[in-house]
């Protein structure tokens, strides 16, 4: 008989998580206490770009995104396919531009190691970047060419998970108020919710509650360092700007969606579980992209928004068993790029529900933080 799997939020990463377990013949519960994708997963501008957003060093982390963003195109059209719904991938290529000469050696730094890593990456001098997008700024000097980066809509693709988890009948249980409890006994894991009324049992358990999850600390009796960073984000809606790439500056990105939206994303601070915009916090936005767009000068936005990104103490994502037991997995803290992520981790949590993990991924462990405080 299938094992049975509570899944706790019904974020991106909760939802690939459900459809990959159901995909493995799992009996799958998802409980979300709010909206499915009602989040950060539903607030984000759905790029897929760890070229653009890994700077340092091919470390882990980045072998990690990589290695997501080449099972993309596959996963999305295997999703598309059983729901029947566009995630809107664009296969775009993006452009990191720079207006300061200085700023041109840490590129190049950049590419060398990253071409290392198949990035395909090529440096564009001013009039190259100009001819391949007209509406940048001329103030630019150089920039990188990376033609492997992209971008998927991200409430589209919540939907679609969505509809996927349906036809494999996962039990989607939303707006299912707060967790009250979660209790490990010989006969399995017990999840309470809507004040201690009801009750559901499995064998196993995954936690994908993004920037939640500090809250079963003491469920588990482990350090889970995961705080929420607000991203604001807006978006013009006009013909007037309609870059083909994605752009990246020092202050901004530019996502060009099918909708005819143009997003710019995305401010960090912390303020939180608050989700509202600020002035301060758009209006930064506003200036970055006429700043890099100029044609985007005095035109009207179009709408603004903010999430919560989940972050970690150290920056790396907490994926894997809290003990050697196995029954509970942490799935969470994908930060800036929990999109990206999403069919990677959703294949590292099946795996472990399978005891069959081909992959090392030590230094996500959701126990490190509470080795090191030992
Ligand atoms: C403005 C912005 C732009 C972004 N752009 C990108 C991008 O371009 N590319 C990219 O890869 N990433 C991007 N991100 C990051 C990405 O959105 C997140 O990493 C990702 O959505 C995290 O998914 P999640 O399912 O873990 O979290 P969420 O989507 O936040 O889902 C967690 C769920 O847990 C639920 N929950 C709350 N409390 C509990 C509880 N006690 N128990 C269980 N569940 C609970 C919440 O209601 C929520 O639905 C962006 C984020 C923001 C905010």
């Amino acid at each position: 008989m299938s094992q049975s799997v509570i899944i706790l939020g019904g974020g991106i990463i909760g939802l690939s998580c459900a459809y990959e377990a159901a995909k493995r013949n799992y009996k799958v519960t998802l409980i979300e206490p709010g909206r499915l994708g009602g989040q950060a997963s539903g607030a984000a501008a759905g790029m897929l770009a760890p070229y653009s957003e890994q700077l340092e060093q091919p470390d882990a982390f980045f072998q990690l995104c990589r290695q997501s963003l080449l099972m993309y195109e596959r996963w999305t059209q295997e999703i598309e396919q059983l729901s029947k719904h566009s995630v809107g991938l664009i296969n775009c290529g993006s452009l990191y531009v720079c207006k300061h000469e200085a700023d041109i050696q840490p590129l190049l730094t950049r590419l060398l190691w990253q071409n290392e890593w198949q990035a395909g990456m090529e440096q564009l001098e001013r009039e190259e970047l100009l001819q391949l997008e007209p509406q940048l700024s001329k103030d630019i000097v150089a920039g990188l060419y990376s033609p492997a980066e992209s971008h998927v809509d991200a409430p589209q693709l919540v939907r679609a998970l969505i509809a996927c988890c349906q036809m494999l009948r996962v039990r989607l249980i939303e707006q299912a108020g707060a967790i009250e409890a979660v209790e490990q006994t010989d006969a399995g894991i017990t999840v309470k919710y809507a004040a201690e009324l009801k009750s559901i049992r499995a064998e196993r358990l995954i936690v994908c509650s993004g920037a939640w999850t500090s809250l079963y600390e003491s469920s588990f009796n482990l350090a889970l360092p995961v705080h929420p960073i607000r991203g604001q984000i807006c978006a013009y809606k006009n013909n007037a700007v309609t870059p083909a790439h994605l752009i990246f500056s020092a202050h901004a990105y530019w996502v060009m969606k099918t909708d005819g939206r143009l997003i710019c994303g995305a401010s960090e601070d912390v303020a939180g579980y608050n989700t509202e915009t600020t002035e301060q916090g758009i209006g930064r936005l506003v200036r970055a992209s006429e700043n890099w767009l100029p044609a985007l000068k005095r035109q009207k936005l179009y709408s603004s928004w903010a999430g919560l990104r989940p972050a970690t103490k150290d920056g790396l994502p907490l994926i894997g068993p809290i003990d050697r037991t196995g029954r509970i997995i942490i799935a969470a803290g994908h930060y800036r790029n929990g999109i990206l992520l999403s069919p990677v981790t959703a294949l590292i949590a099946a795996d472990l529900l399978d005891n069959h993990l081909s992959s090392s991924i030590s230094p996500f462990h959701p126990a490190r933080f509470t080795r090191a405080a030992i």
